[in-house]
């Protein structure tokens, strides 16, 4: 039995101001304790996320870290760094480091071996574009981000993947039920080639733009054992909508 899992994305959003509120009013609502939660502020928000949910639910994570430990690589935050604050876990590839950053999966896959040797958890995101999905590659692409990532990494143990299909980040499109389903049927197919890793017992998450509307016909689906929120995770209360449909 997997145990859902509802992340946060509150992407490059919020003040220490506003970032606390969020954190405060998310700590107010009632959680259940069948699923875990964690809320990825932007670094600057991230010891005080830390502070203020102490002894709570809900654990934090990074958006992302650096591929190397420590040294002369300015502008960088590392895997140990995000530690020693207290984040327990960290998105690793989303789209829109792979967009605007140019990730490869090499670099993605040098910064999960960074997160797992630090003992953070890595969120690990995967998902095509709608081109590649009317050119018939979603699968293909999938595929292939998922070999480049996490083939010959030392400890793959806990690993999460989210899939987010880019078109349905941030548009206010959603893959269909079924069309998530397909997906994450895929991806735990997939796994079964990935030395390490226990396809079972690895949570996938989908991403793209779920919110109370959408979400419980989302987690009726036999593979889809979370989400991966960004918009809808900057509201409190449709936040805990969302974590209510997984429990
Ligand atoms: C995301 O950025 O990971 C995401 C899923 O965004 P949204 O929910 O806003 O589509």
């Amino acid at each position: 039995m997997r145990r859902p899992l509802v992340a946060g994305n509150w992407k490059m959003h919020g003040s220490q101001a506003s970032a606390s509120q969020l954190v405060t009013d998310l700590v107010s609502q009632p959680i259940a304790g069948i699923v875990d939660v964690a809320v990825c502020p932007a670094y600057v928000h991230l010891a005080q996320a830390v502070d203020l949910t102490r002894s709570t639910a809900i654990a934090v994570g990074a958006q992302d870290c650096s591929h190397m430990d420590s040294g002369a690589f300015t502008g960088e935050i590392s895997a140990p760094m995000l530690k020693d604050l207290g984040c327990e876990w960290v998105i690793i590839g989303h789209s829109e480091r792979r967009q605007y950053h140019e990730e490869s999966d090499e670099l993605i896959a040098a910064k999960i071996k960074a997160a797992v040797t630090a003992s953070l958890k890595p969120i690990v995101c995967v998902g095509e574009t709608q081109q590649q999905r009317e050119d018939g590659d979603a699968q293909f692409v999938v595929a292939s981000q998922l070999t480049g990532a996490l083939s010959a990494q030392p400890d793959l143990a806990g690993l999460v993947i989210a899939y987010e299909p880019v078109w349905a980040i941030g548009t206010g499109l959603t893959a269909t039920p079924a069309e998530a389903q397909e997906m994450h049927a895929f991806i735990r197919a997939q796994l079964e080639g990935i030395a390490g890793v226990e396809p079972a017992d690895t949570r996938l998450l989908y991403g793209g733009s779920v919110k109370s509307g959408n979400a419980a016909q989302l987690f009726a689906q036999d593979d889809i054992d979370g989400a991966l929120v960004g918009g809808a995770a900057l509201d409190a209360g449709e936040f805990a909508c969302i974590i209510a449909a997984a429990a």
